[in-house]
């Protein structure tokens, strides 16, 4: 039996997202991998916009600089909040180019976790080696999607072996592609052993977004049986907790298999890969519940450790603990003075006086409104709290880098860690 699966129940979150229905993504690409079009996809699928945009034709909503625009790179972090599931995906903008790597360290220490695409004719590239080097010093757990499988000489199992090889991950390949090239237009889930079959659309036109569920096409049973047995492999050579299950005539339950990527996600242990054509709007549904299924959210990463007169603070990530933010991204709109911060503990309202801290400083500032950005619109919040990324308008002393905190518990967040040299791009 076939289902439609329904967009509209899926785009939904909690008004107040609990903690664990919390999700800091990062996108991380070399350049031209396609880390703008799967953004833009997934504000698409999300129904966070209602047009899709093109990043030929300068229409995509998440880089809404003019001179990112036109540059058609993405130079300037910015934050953009949607709903999946019943979880609250806040997409925190990593610039890819080379350039910008004091950026792409900023953002990273705000991840929970990061989404590594990659292209797949060309496979692992220096940038997505370098900025994966990076991800690995802040310890941010990663799915990988492996993207343009539409493209002539696009091959799943090259780039896979090009993960393994370069990156020394232990792929978990979650899916196997229905069709390939031109022909590609769905994924077997070998977690749940289900087909996906995206519906056919003219090019380049505004997707319906229509996917539908069946099950494995006789003609790849016997394929998607061996993959998933590779995985299950994979998985309990891994996991010690899957092992038994793994021993028994079945194999593991799709419960447990989940349970198994997901602790090996947050552990780094393994790396979860998916693939699809965020150009042809295939992939990015399963893309998006991989990423509630198996990344963390704030509570579930270490808690952040400050400083105060040199002694060491730890600030865990409760809405009744302290007041502590960074401030990671400054940037100015027709709207105001935007600071965008990653809340690590506490709640912040409307009006409040906070402390702004940089290493030789602290002033003392009251918060004006509090945004939560949604591609070209801002949410108005009276609050935001602990593992909240928001936007604040009127803030004029923060810059990127500096410690939000409440004056009467002042801490300074630790002190940005340098960028390594990054691999220098011909
Ligand atoms: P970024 O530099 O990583 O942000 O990459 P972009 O999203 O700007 O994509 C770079 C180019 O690849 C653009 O021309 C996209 O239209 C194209 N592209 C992105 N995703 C796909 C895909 O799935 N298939 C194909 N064939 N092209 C894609």
């Amino acid at each position: 039996m076939r289902t439609e699966l329904h967009l509209h129940d899926r785009r939904f979150s909690h008004p107040a997202a609990p903690l664990d229905a919390v999700r800091n993504l990062g996108i991380l690409a070399h350049v031209d991998a396609g880390k703008t079009t799967v953004t833009e996809r997934i504000l698409y699928v999300t129904g966070t916009t209602h047009k899709r945009g093109e990043v030929h034709d300068g229409t995509t909503v998440t880089d809404f600089d003019p001179q990112e625009r036109d540059r058609g790179i993405t130079i300037f972090a910015a934050a953009v909040s949607c709903d999946w599931d019943g979880h609250r995906v806040n997409l925190i903008d990593t610039p890819g180019h080379v350039d910008f790597s004091d950026e792409v360290v900023r953002s990273l220490r705000v991840l929970d976790g990061a989404v590594a695409v990659f292209d797949a004719v060309a496979g692992v590239e220096p940038q997505s080696e370098s900025v994966w080097r990076q991800a690995d010093r802040f310890g941010v757990p990663r799915i990988a999607f492996v993207n343009k499988l539409d493209r002539a000489g696009a091959d799943l199992d090259s780039a896979v072996a090009s993960i393994r090889e370069r990156l020394h991950p232990a792929p978990l390949v979650v899916q196997l592609p229905i069709g390939s090239e031109d022909g590609f237009r769905g994924v077997v889930d070998l977690v749940r052993m289900r087909a996906l079959v995206w519906a056919e659309e003219a090019e380049g036109a505004a997707g319906t977004g229509g996917v539908e569920e069946g099950p494995v096409p006789e003609g790849l049973s016997e394929e998607a049986g061996r993959r998933r047995r590779l995985l299950e492999e994979a998985v309990a050579e891994l996991h010690p907790g899957a092992l038994e299950e793994f021993c028994t005539p079945a194999g593991l339950s799709a419960r447990t298999l989940a349970g198994a990527l997901r602790d090996l996600t947050r552990t780094g242990d393994g790396v979860v890969v998916l693939c699809g054509s965020a150009y042809r709007n295939r992939g990015i549904e399963p893309l998006l519940d991989a990423v509630v299924a198996y990344l963390p959210s704030p509570s579930d990463v270490p808690a952040v450790r400050g400083t105060l007169d040199g002694g060491e603070q730890v600030r865990a990530a409760d809405p009744d603990a302290p007041f502590a933010a960074l401030a990671f991204k400054v940037h100015s709109t027709a709207t105001g003075r935007l600071t965008y911060l990653r809340l690590y503990s506490g709640t912040i309202r409307k009006g409040e006086v906070v402390a702004v801290r940089d290493a030789n400083a602290t002033r003392t500032e009251r918060i004006g409104r509090i945004l939560r950005v949604q591609a070209d619109r801002h949410a108005q919040l009276d609050r935001a709290v602990a593992g909240d990324i928001v936007a604040v308008v009127g803030l004029k002393s923060a810059r990127a880098g500096s410690t939000l905190c409440a004056p009467g518990a002042p801490l300074l967040l630790e002190a940005p860690v340098t960028a390594e040299p990054v691999v220098s791009v011909a």
